[in-house]
């Protein structure tokens, strides 16, 4: 069985899209090093299951993030997509994921499969499109559904009118997903025909929905796609590559620096000589000292006031 892949998928004469991915070591190494509790695993791994599910059919190349903030037991959760612009058996597309709980111990739920708007609280999910060339774009719904794929739902139907099925689950080494979206049918169709496009919608959302757990975990991209639609033409893609890579780096670190400003940074260093900043995504330690943010640009002499 191949991992660590997403596939997108068309139906033959409708307008409908659909894209499939499951995830393994990709999924294993952006946990790795964080020791989350396993119901913060799980959400993390639907989290980067549906980025990528959202992500995989933008025309060119972009990050794609997708955060949870609320009051609740997490804080944060996010997972991250940088989605290549070609597509391919070439094709290598690169996820990571961060997660903020809340301190208290107590806190901490037993259940490992907890509401999402539970543990979230009163909070709200974030979509972040940056291209590499072109406008952000942030789309923005509130958690207040049981799960993510529910959520992220009502998002398409309601911010973009695409009517969705997304089905998302995950074990402690596996998260994988299924995308089926529906998309504008032209305007010269006739009527007649947009009342089949409505049967065919009508037919293949529902089997998609039939999609179980231990199928979507177990099962090939093809067997299980032709398992839940041998009915109907669908066409899938070569499967595209996901890896864990984390985007951090020195220059990105010292740039989150010059966000607080000279006057902190210049106290810091006074402080202790050297500032330590490690990621939060994979926990790679940077270290600058003054010579160091000098080497990287910041400028030092005309900025500190005696
Ligand atoms: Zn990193």
């Amino acid at each position: 069985m191949h991992t660590d892949v997403i596939q997108r998928f068309y139906f033959s004469g409708q307008p409908v899209r659909g894209a499939i991915v499951k995830l393994q070591n990709s999924f294993v190494e952006s946990l790795n090093g964080h020791d989350y509790p396993p119901f913060v695993n799980a959400l993390l791994g639907e989290c980067l299951v549906s980025t990528l599910l959202m992500g995989v059919h933008l025309k060119h190349q972009a990050r794609l993030s997708l955060q949870a903030r609320g009051n609740g037991v997490v804080n944060l959760l996010m997972g991250e997509a940088q989605i290549k612009s070609s597509h391919g058996e070439l094709t290598q597309h690169s996820i990571r994921a961060v997660a903020r709980l809340q301190s208290n111990e107590k806190n901490e739920p037993d259940e490992p499969l907890l509401p999402l708007n539970k543990l979230i609280g009163q909070g709200h999910l974030a979509i972040t499109i940056e291209p590499d060339q072109g406008e952000r774009y942030q789309g923005i719904v509130e958690a207040k559904k049981s799960s993510l794929s529910a959520c992220l739902e009502d998002y398409f139907q309601q911010s973009e009118q695409l009517p969705t099925v997304m089905k998302l689950v995950t074990s402690p080494t596996i998260a994988a997903g299924l995308l089926i979206q529906r998309m504008p049918s032209s305007d010269d169709r006739a009527p007649t025909n947009l009342i089949e496009e409505d049967n065919a919608w009508q037919e293949i959302s529902a089997l998609a929905a039939t999609a179980s757990r231990d199928e979507l975990l177990s099962i090939d991209n093809e067997t299980l796609l032709y398992r839940l639609f041998h009915e109907h033409n669908v066409n899938l893609s070569p499967a595209e590559k996901i890896s864990f890579d984390c985007s951090c780096s020195e220059q990105r670190t010292s740039q989150a620096l010059l966000k607080i400003g000279f006057q902190e940074v210049s106290k810091l260093l006074q402080l202790d000589n050297e500032i330590v900043m490690d990621c939060e995504f994979c926990s790679a330690r940077y270290r600058f000292t003054q010579l160091k943010l000098e080497q990287l640009g910041m400028d030092f002499t005309e900025k500190i006031q005696p």
